[in-house]
């Protein structure tokens, strides 16, 4: 095996579910990894934790008005510290940076996934918005940097490794592997009633809140069907949602001979945040391993669109392209927030973004600014059909 350099890491949202992973990852490696930068966006008492443990280059705060307690917490030790959305751009793009995990939340992912690219960083994506919102864009600038992206979500980790040592032999059909949520079993007069506390509580995996909301409407699954077409360059037929609650297969690819390769495993992120850094190489880690003589119910389903609407609403978007992705995500992020502050009841959400997707300015080649600028008037559109009822 050719000898693996010890890889400088940039997180962006170190101090998140798929960031304290990470860090886990790299505490369990320290010969093949460090933190060369580490950046949160409010969470300042877990980033000075973070850096006092892992001495990182520099650190950054996206809230400025944190930015003095940080500071001061590291004033004894040789880690620059900054703030600012700018700031975390920067410490993305340092010369130093041989890969850069975006952990962020959401749209605003996007920016520093772009500069990183620019910069010519491999990026590590976590934040699959980024590819929901600009995906198009996203691969031009790829390919023009040369830069790989390497997928962190575990489905699409899944069938990256099913593709390792495939060549360019074509992909018949993704078969993408969906929990179903908390909310799997509901009837819709039982959706209409359910709590913030019952979507927070994700039957296999502990994720952040956003997220977590995401999966309880499908919304996720949404998502990871537009970030397969991203990654992996398959029309949106060839991607068949597959409900599987037991969370072990994490995804599967079927070839034209009709081969379906799977990949399995316990629900544990560190398995692919792990595999993105040590690609093509495979690291040897402490994670639990899967033991088949307790798997004794091993079902699969298919999801139903019209209780999980967004899921719908998701390959609505992808088909008719241009900026509606851009306009699904910009509205979920809106009925999302308003739904884990108790603003909204669980159906509503994907009432408000089939309405914000009816009424947003389509845009069939959109720029990067078109993106902003959608972006701005989808969540506009948002909040006045939320306040509308
Ligand atoms: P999280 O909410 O736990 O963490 C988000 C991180 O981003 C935090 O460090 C936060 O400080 C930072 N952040 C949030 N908004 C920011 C802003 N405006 N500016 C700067 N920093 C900001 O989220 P998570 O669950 O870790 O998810 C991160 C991303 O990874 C999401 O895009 C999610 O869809 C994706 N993902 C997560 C999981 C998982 O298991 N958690 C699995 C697959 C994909
Ligand atoms: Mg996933």
């Amino acid at each position: 095996m050719e000898e693996i350099k010890k890889k400088r890491i940039a997180i962006l949202g170190s101090t998140g579910s798929i960031g304290t992973q990470a860090l886990e990852v790299i505490a369990e490696h320290p010969d093949l990894y460090e933190a060369y930068a580490l950046t949160a966006n409010n969470r300042v008492e877990l980033l000075i934790e973070q850096a006092r443990r892992f001495m990182p280059d520099a650190v950054v705060i996206a809230n400025e008005a944190k930015y003095q307690q940080l500071k001061e917490a590291l004033a004894d030790l040789p880690i620059k510290v900054y703030a600012g959305t700018d700031a975390l751009c920067e410490v993305a793009e340092a010369g130093p940076v041989d890969m850069v995990l975006a952990a962020m939340v959401g749209y605003a992912g996007l920016r520093p996934t772009m500069r990183a690219i620019q910069a010519g960083k491999p990026i590590a994506l976590a934040n699959k918005e980024t590819l929901v919102v600009a995906g198009e864009l996203i691969n031009e600038l790829a390919l023009k940097h040369r830069v790989p992206i390497l997928p962190v979500d575990s489905e699409h980790s899944a069938i990256f490794q099913c593709l390792a040592g495939e060549m360019d032999n074509p992909i018949e059909k993704i078969l993408l592997t969906a929990s179903g949520g908390p909310f799997l079993k509901c009837t819709m007069e039982e959706l209409a009633h359910v709590t913030k506390a019952q979507a927070l509580k994700h039957p296999n995996w502990d994720m952040g809140a956003k997220i977590t909301i995401d999966s309880a409407s499908m919304m996720n699954k949404g998502f990871e069907v537009i970030e397969a077409k991203w990654l992996f360059g398959v029309r949106p037929e060839q991607i068949q949602v597959v409900v599987h609650p037991q969370s072990v297969i994490h995804s599967m690819v079927q070839f034209e001979d009709g081969a379906v390769k799977a990949q399995l495993g316990v629900p544990d992120m560190r398995l692919p945040i792990q595999y993105a850094f040590s690609y093509p190489f495979r690291v040897k880690a402490s994670f639990d391993r899967l033991d088949f003589t307790k798997i004794t119910n091993f079902t699969f389903e298919q999801p139903d669109t019209v209780r999980f609407r967004c899921l719908a609403l998701a390959y609505e978007a992808l088909h008719r392209g241009g900026n509606m992705a851009c306009i699904l995500n910009a509205a979920n992020e809106v009925v999302n927030a308003a739904f884990l502050k108790d603003r909204i009841p669980f159906l509503r959400m994907s009432e408000v973004i089939e309405q914000t997707m009816q009424r947003t300015q389509f845009i069939a080649k959109p720029t990067y600014e078109d993106y902003v600028a959608t972006d701005a008037e989808a969540r506009r559109v948002a909040e006045e059909m939320m306040n509308n009822n």
